[in-house]
């Protein structure tokens, strides 16, 4: 009897797909089968991009204006309340769907690798988390959208930093009290030397910009950095 030597097993998937769809992980809409991508063609659409690669200044640059000095800034989404890039944040960051920060790392990489302002970037920074919030989540977010952008940019990720102070959430905090919180939770990790270099620091979210100010200002100690930032999304 001839068995096929590769059965499809897209009958199987499509079975399945009864029970457990795939959803976009920014409508939580099915996708269809088949689908490899996380995000579905409409949200690819409708997504709210901002225009920050095409401007050196920019909201993001004017949220850390003053504080550190920068290059540049860009974020990937403007963060609306109840919007698609909530929902893609979420999943993210609460619901184990690490894959989607490197799908979006990837899809920002290769719109940041076409501006000249950020072909210099030399290297990667994510943001890091306490090591006991990173046990508890299963990874750092920031880690994945790291991953994504060094695989379309071409560029090595490097863990250069490591968080020391373990901060309870953040979210009932004034922003006063989130500064005060978070200045001093960062260290340089030994044996890295990033002088000379040009830097992108990464996280997910910019909101009051006070983490990445004190990952910045870190980073900044060494000689002649260069430091620029991406993130997936900027908060109001
Ligand atoms: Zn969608």
């Amino acid at each position: 009897m001839a068995v096929p030597l590769h059965p499809s097993t897209r009958w199987l998937d499509d079975l399945l797909g009864l029970f457990y769809p795939n959803l976009c992980y920014a409508c939580d809409r099915n996708l269809p089968s088949g689908q490899s991508d996380p995000i579905c063609l409409t949200c690819r659409y409708k997504l709210p991009q901002t225009d920050h690669h095409l401007h050196l200044e920019n909201a993001f640059t004017e949220r850390l204006w003053g504080r550190l000095e920068l290059q540049t800034a860009a974020a990937f989404f403007q963060f609306v309340k109840d919007g698609r890039a909530q929902r893609l944040l979420y999943h993210l960051k609460y619901n184990g769907k690490q894959e989607v920060g490197r799908y979006i790392g990837k899809w920002y990489g290769e719109v940041l690798r076409s501006v000249p302002a950020y072909q210099s970037v030399e290297a990667i920074v994510p943001v890091p988390l306490h090591p006991r919030k990173e046990k508890m989540r299963g990874y750092n977010q920031a880690d994945w959208f790291a991953k994504g952008l060094g695989e379309s940019m071409d560029r090595p990720v490097v863990q250069a930093l490591r968080r020391v102070v373990f901060t309870q959430t953040q979210t009932r905090m004034t922003r006063a009290e989130r500064q005060v919180n978070v200045r001093q939770a960062f260290e340089p990790v030994a044996g890295v030397d990033l002088s000379g270099r040009h830097v992108l620091l990464v996280d997910d979210v910019v909101t009051t910009g006070a983490t990445l100010e004190a990952c910045g200002a870190e980073l900044l100690r060494y000689s002649n950095l260069k430091l620029s930032m991406a993130a997936i999304a900027i908060a109001d």
